[in-house]
């Protein structure tokens, strides 16, 4: 196998006219092609004036020896994935996001046959549920954006880039492309799956791993973990019937960043864990058309709705940064908590909505927590959250505010030409009275500092919507170089764990 990285390509081609373009350009005999696929495609827009694709494409040839002077390269074989203990069945996961629904994926691939238990409901039900609560402001508090089967990216943009670089991201994407997502995600260069497809993939998944011998236990909560001479010997469960324990040796503690009542019981069962770095901030929404004219310019290809990634660092060790872009997306409710406000994006496949949206964050560290505890960064973004609701008039509307009234220092009286996306609705507001002072000073000095990158970025009819608090996991739980938590046993995974990239953890 070939291959030919760089190729840069000015039009639209479909498969048949770009493989005849590469053997043209390339003096490739056609009849000497065995196949071949797009390994990489990414847009290079840096130049307004010359935005192109850019492929690699691997190639099996005949006669290889005439093509020496390309590039050869071998199909990596991913490591094995060992465990120990086959014989041990007694495997439990509490929580199925991303981190549970993989680590059952790789116990049903080794024929085990692992117990999934999840506070929320099916995805399908969950898609109601999550419905529900943006058209009325019903919160079950159990299975909503962040709670319920696909974890808390179900309802999102479905991007899977990393900055990680593991050789099991491929798996992870190969998976995906195994329970009914599109081939594309394998070499685009940053995939993404959207909300429609994801519901759909995720039944896929468990109803797979169900017909190998796992078991999935729905609308069920670990409330408690019986613990003996340091080692886990069952969970607590609770559904709508009953209260009863489930042996366990092995519990794999897929929880997520939000559950914390589940963090602070296993504080008190003596879990080891500590406080960590997170950030909070708003969302920010902007016309997608503009975003597409200033990353492309006037290009006439027939692009994808255009996304971006800024940073900012200020002098003063605060960061700014763009997190979780949503082109043609909306900002979603995704309050797991009673009298709340928490905000967060998605999109579907064709990301063909009207506006984007993205989180704008500044870094949170211990320091500005109000107390020593490990879970006083849970304190810090809940308290943010109340404020966020009280503003927004107690009804989970969220409060809103305009890109030019909130550097300009005044509450916002109306709606320019940007118009929000929250449900169940949104509230004109002043931000500052809600945000600590260094998150809205940060933001102050960041948001024209993006104007500066990215034009449209400062648009005063740009909407701003509180708050983003979710961004990352508030608390690491610790865990030794066998992934295995001071309890014998008992094994931290994913976001709630604190170890996933900052970025998305589906490869973490
Ligand atoms: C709206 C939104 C959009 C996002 N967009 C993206 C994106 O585009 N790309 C990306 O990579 N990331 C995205 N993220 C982040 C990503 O979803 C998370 O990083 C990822 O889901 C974390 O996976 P996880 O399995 O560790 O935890 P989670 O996905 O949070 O899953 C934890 C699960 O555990 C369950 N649980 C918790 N406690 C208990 C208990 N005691 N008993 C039973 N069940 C329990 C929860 O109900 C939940 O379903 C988004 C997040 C949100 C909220």
């Amino acid at each position: 196998m070939i291959r030919i990285n760089n190729i840069k390509v000015y039009e639209d081609l479909d498969e048949e006219d770009l493989i005849n373009f590469i053997s043209n350009k390339y003096n490739i005999l056609k009849q000497d092609i065995i196949d071949w696929h797009i390994s990489k495609k990414s847009i290079d827009a840096r130049k307004k004036d010359n935005v192109h694709y850019n492929y690699s494409i691997d190639l099996n040839l005949k006669n290889e020896d005439k093509y020496k002077k390309f590039e050869k390269v071998h199909k990596k074989v991913l490591p094995k994935i060992t465990i120990n203990n086959l014989n041990d069945k007694k495997v439990i996961i509490v929580g199925s996001g991303p981190s549970g629904l993989f680590a059952a994926l790789t116990l049903v691939q080794n024929g085990l046959h692992p117990i999934v238990i999840e506070q929320g409901s099916p995805v399908e039900e969950r898609e109601k549920q999550v419905d529900l609560f943006r058209k009325t402001g019903k919160l079950n508090n159990l299975s909503n954006v962040q709670f319920g089967e696909g974890g808390s990216g179900t309802f999102s943009d479905g991007k899977l880039t990393t900055g990680i670089h593991s050789p099991f991201c491929k798996k992870v994407l190969e998976e995906f492309v195994n329970f009914g997502a599109p081939n594309s995600i394998l070499y685009l260069s940053k995939p993404h799956i959207g909300t429609d497809k994801l519901i759909k993939i995720i039944k896929n998944m468990r109803e797979y791993m169900i017909s190998k011998g796992a078991k999935f236990l729905f609308n069920t909560k670990v409330i408690d973990f019986n613990i003996n001479n340091n080692k886990i010997s069952s969970v607590v469960c609770k559904d709508e019937n009953s209260i009863y324990d489930i042996q366990a040796s092995h519990v794999i503690l897929a929880i997520g960043h939000s559950s914390r009542d589940t963090f602070h019981k296993l504080y008190e069962r003596g879990v080891c864990m500590e406080k960590k770095n997170f950030s909070v901030g708003v969302r920010i929404e902007h016309l997608q058309e503009k975003i597409n004219k200033s990353q492309y310019g006037n290009s006439k290809l027939h692009l994808p709705p255009a996304e971006y990634k800024l940073a900012y660092h200020l002098p003063n060790g605060r960061s700014c940064y763009t997190f979780c872009m949503c082109p043609g997306g909306v900002v979603i409710a995704s309050s797991s908590e009673e009298n709340t406000i928490v905000t967060n994006g998605m999109s579907n496949f064709l990301r063909d909505g009207k506006n984007a949206n993205s989180a704008v964050l500044v870094n949170v560290t211990p320091d500005d927590f109000p107390n020593s505890s490990p879970l006083a960064g849970i304190y810090f973004q809940k308290d943010l959250e109340e404020k966020a609701f009280v503003l927004g008039g107690k009804n989970y509307y969220a409060p809103i505010q305009r890109v030019g009234d909130f550097l300009n220092d005044r509450k916002s009286e109306f709606i320019g030409e940007v118009k929000p996306t929250y449900l169940p609705g949104v509230t004109l507001s002043n931000l500052q009275e809600i945000l600590p002072d260094f998150v809205t000073n940060t933001l102050k000095a960041s948001i024209p500092y993006f104007a500066t990158k990215l034009k449209e970025f400062a648009n005063p009819d740009s909407i701003l919507t509180g708050v983003e608090t979710r961004s990352s996991s508030p608390v690491k739980i610790l865990r030794d170089n066998n992934l295995i938590s001071n309890i014998l046993g008992l094994y931290p995974c994913g976001e709630g764990a604190g170890y996933a990239g900052r970025y998305y953890v589906c490869c973490s």
